[in-house]
């Protein structure tokens, strides 16, 4: 863990952060170490994208920096593919990650989920079976949409953290995972070795250090 100290605010990098291999005790520390610095008067920024640096922000979290260069947008939003393309992926809100899109498409129809409803999809896409369809006949086209999708998403969700207490945010984020954990298990096109443990792990780690 990196701490670069300024006056009244500082920078936190945690190296290695990966929602697959990431351990409870691990985002504990963090939430316990962001929420310390804040109690101290400093203002805490989180170089980290995913959601569990939005819920920080009940930790006292000043700002989330994300973009091209942290997380999410860099390594996540596409995948090398054999013959040397990139397949594109989706952000799954209710997921809080992203998934390819026949995946996508499969876990929202599981889901029984209505098209988002973000102002990027509803303009481009009528359904999820259109987001596939879409993807299949011009994979080059879905991917400015589909990265403005995610952005605007994000921005909402942050937003929605912002407007919460603490424990609206665990209870929606416990119902996302209620709702999906079962659709995401009985996909076809989610690789049984992807699991959506992290979804209880930040949640545990957030009530357990914040509650
Ligand atoms: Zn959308």
């Amino acid at each position: 863990m990196l701490v670069e100290t300024g006056v009244d605010q500082c920078f936190i990098w945690v190296e290695g952060l990966d929602k697959r291999d990431t351990g409870q005790d691990t985002y504990e520390k963090i939430t316990r170490f962001v929420k310390a610095v804040s109690d101290a008067g400093i203002d805490p920024h989180f170089y980290y994208a995913d959601y569990f640096g939005t819920m920080l922000h009940h930790a006292g979290l000043s700002g989330v920096t994300y973009g091209t260069m942290w997380g999410e947008e860099g390594e996540e939003t596409v995948e090398g593919t054999s013959g040397g393309g990139a397949l594109s992926r989706y952000y799954v809100p209710q997921m809080k990650d992203f998934l390819k899109i026949p995946a996508t498409v499969e876990l929202q129809q599981l889901a029984d989920a209505p098209m988002c409803d973000c102002r990027v999809c509803s303009n481009q896409f009528d359904s999820w079976i259109d987001l596939a369809e879409r993807e299949e006949d011009d994979d080059e086209n879905i991917q400015t949409p589909i990265k403005k999708h995610h952005l605007v998403t994000r921005y909402k969700q942050i937003r929605e953290v912002e407007d919460q207490d603490l424990g609206e945010t665990i209870d929606e984020c416990r119902e996302d995972f209620n709702e999906y954990v079962s659709p995401f298990n009985a996909a076809n096109q989610i690789s049984p070795s992807k699991k959506v443990d992290y979804l209880p792990i930040w949640v545990n780690a957030i009530e357990n250090e914040l509650n």
